[in-house]
Order: structure tokens, then sequence, then C-alpha cells
């Protein structure tokens, strides 16, 4: 990450508004000094799975297609952040974005109006093996997939969806279509802690890079506690029972993943500890949810609407602005930790992950 001295303390809870104070730059700074390089990009708030710690069992509130960007919008507002705003790597999320049929323009579009710059997806992986190879050729570089469980039993109980045939199908599919590398995401929950070395030994086998990550309130249902949550703590005790696990070096300080090498490597498996060791303080990201609206931090309720600005006739200029402002007044950071903490109203599927 990038960080700019700007004087001011580093901790800070309450919402700041106002840009009178901000530096004349052209990057996306905020208060604390971070600069944003990682830009995240909903693009539906449909999935194909219903993951009882991201969506309720209906779905959802479906969005009217008329308030969703459109793919020319979207790649309007990631060529802007890329030219103007000093985005790095941009990231689709949803939702699930294989839900959109579209997707395949967007990546192109995309690759086209931000030529060298990553683009990358995370994915629950279903229906993946059937455009893996067309999402490659279109220009996307990386993916990141979705899987908690190797067990079939289990997968169908978190996700209330039969579906781990297809996900498996799909993680090797987007191996051979070159989108590597492939890594697959999973989050740390009771029921999931006693496969948790199976998950890895399978990932291994594979050849793809198995990262956990710890559950935070960001769940439709607010079931969230912070008494169930299974720590990064917890997971290493239960792998070290049956692999050899070195701590590595973090060569990236905003890398959320800190990493451990299994059996003496190369393969290594990842934790991101999103709540027992926030990495808020060193956070890269902007986002812009499917309703295009900036968000400037997943936890802050505050957005600022662009779509609604572009459909007005807005210039680049004054949208540059607006996404600037909007990110100069970024929160610290997520607070869960807090006796006053409340989860945001929108959950991780709405927001985009
Ligand atoms: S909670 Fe907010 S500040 Fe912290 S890492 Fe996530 S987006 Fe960044």
């Amino acid at each position: 990450m990038t960080a700019v001295n700007v004087g001011i303390p580093g901790v800070r809870s309450e919402a700041a508004t106002g840009i009178s104070d901000r530096p004349d730059t052209p990057d996306l700074l905020d208060r604390f000094g971070r600069i944003a390089r990682d830009l995240r990009v909903s693009i539906t708030e449909k999935c194909s799975l219903r993951c009882t710690y991201c969506m309720p069992e209906e779905g959802l509130p479906p969005i009217p297609r008329e308030q969703l960007l459109t793919a020319a919008e979207i790649v309007r507002l990631v060529a802007i952040a890329v030219h103007r705003l000093g985005i790095r790597e941009v990231r689709f999320t949803g939702g699930e974005p294989l839900m959109r049929r579209d997707l395949e323009d967007i990546i192109a579009g995309c690759s086209h109006a931000a030529p060298g710059i990553p683009l990358a997806m995370t994915t629950n992986a279903v229906g993946l093996a059937h455009r893996a190879q067309a999402l490659a050729d279109a220009g996307l570089t990386r993916i990141n997939i979705s899987l908690d469980s190797v067990s079939r039993e289990q997968f169908a109980q978190l996700t209330r969806r039969d579906q781990l045939a297809s996900v498996l199908d799909g993680i090797r599919a987007a191996k051979a279509a070159g989108l590597t590398p492939v890594k697959v995401n999973a989050v740390l929950m009771p029921q999931t802690l006693d496969g948790a070395a199976d998950l890895l030994a399978w990932c291994l086998d594979e050849g793809v890079e198995l990262r956990f990550i710890e559950q935070m309130p960001l769940d439709a249902d607010h079931e969230w506690a912070r008494s169930r949550m299974v720590s990064a703590e917890q997971l290493l005790t239960v792998l070290s029972a049956r692999f050899r696990l070195t701590e590595t070096d973090r060569e990236d300080q905003s890398a959320p993943a800190e990493r451990w090498a299994v059996n003496d490597g190369p393969a290594t498996v990842g934790i991101i500890a999103s709540v027992t060791r926030s990495f808020c303080s060193d956070c890269d990201r902007t986002r812009l949810t499917s309703e295009g609206t900036v968000r400037a931090c997943l936890f802050s309720d505050q957005e600022t609407d662009l779509r609604t600005a572009i459909r007005g006739g807005a210039n680049d200029e004054e949208l540059v602005a607006l996404w600037r402002g909007t990110m100069w007044n970024k929160w610290a950071g997520h607070r869960i930790t807090k006796a006053d903490f409340t989860p945001p109203q929108r959950s991780m599927g709405a927001i985009g992950g």
C-alpha cells in the first residue's frame, strides 16, 4: 500500500464529512493517509447458492434491472478509476458475478479500457467450467473461488444447494484456462473446523492455494456472534495436528493473508484474520456496488450515488470529484471488537465482497 502522512491521528471512530481539508491530489487518499489502489466492483446481487453466513434462504431482494449499472457504465467507471484515480487492480464480485450473462462483455470492455491492469474475480464457481476459457479470453487474469468444505453433505448444508461437483469442476477449469494462481477462500466456521484439514489436503492435491477467512458480521440474517466465531488460532491448532506449518514473511503489508508454508513448502496456506488481527490500517480498497454507489469501507453505510450522476449527464471530472470526496471520508476501520459495534445495513452479498 502507498501511504501519505497527512498529520492526522491514526485512531478515529466517528464518521467525518466534508472535503474542504482534502489535499489536492489525484489519488483516492483518505484522512488516515491510506491510498486506495484496489477496486472491488459488485455487478449483481443475485447468487446461485444460499450460504447461511451470507444470504437469507429466499435470496436478497431483487434489484430492478434499471437500477443496476450497465456493462458500458461499469467499463466507464473502471476506466476513470484506473486513468484518473490511481487504481491498479480491479476485482469483480457480487452476489455471484457468473449470474450476469454479460460478464464476458464487462471483462472485455474493462480489459480494452484499462490495458495491463489485473482483472480478477471472486466467484462460487458454480457453472464456471463452461465459461472459464471465454472469461480468460476476454481478459480475466485471476480468480478466487469460495469453497468451505469438500464434503458433499456439508457443502449442501452450508450453501442450501447440492452443487459441490460443479464447484470442483469450475476450479479445475479455471486452472486449465490459465486463470492462475487459483485461490480458494474458505470462511472459518464452527461447523467446518473439523473438515479444514481435508479441505487443505484437497487444495494441496489440486495445486491451488487455500486461504481461510475469519467470519465477519456481514450476514443478511444478522446472526453473527463474536462468541461463535472460530479464530485463526483455533484453526492453526487443528491444521497443525496433520501438517507441519511454518509462518512465512508477509511481502506486502496491504495483502490481508498471513501465510504458512505447509510441510516445508513450497505450498502455503493463508489465514485472513479480518476480525482478530484487523488490517484496516493498511486497507487499500474502494468499492463500487452493483447499483453504482461508491462505498469507502465495507462497514460504513455511507455511499455516494454515481449512477444517478452518470445518467444525469455528469462528466468524468464530476465523477472523479465525487469518488475522491467519498474516499477522503473513509472510516478508520470496522470496530467489530468494540462494545458499541453495529453491523452495516447491507449484507456482504449486497455490498460485494
Ligand atoms: S473493514 Fe473497511 S477499512 Fe477495514 S479492511 Fe475492510 S474495507 Fe478496509
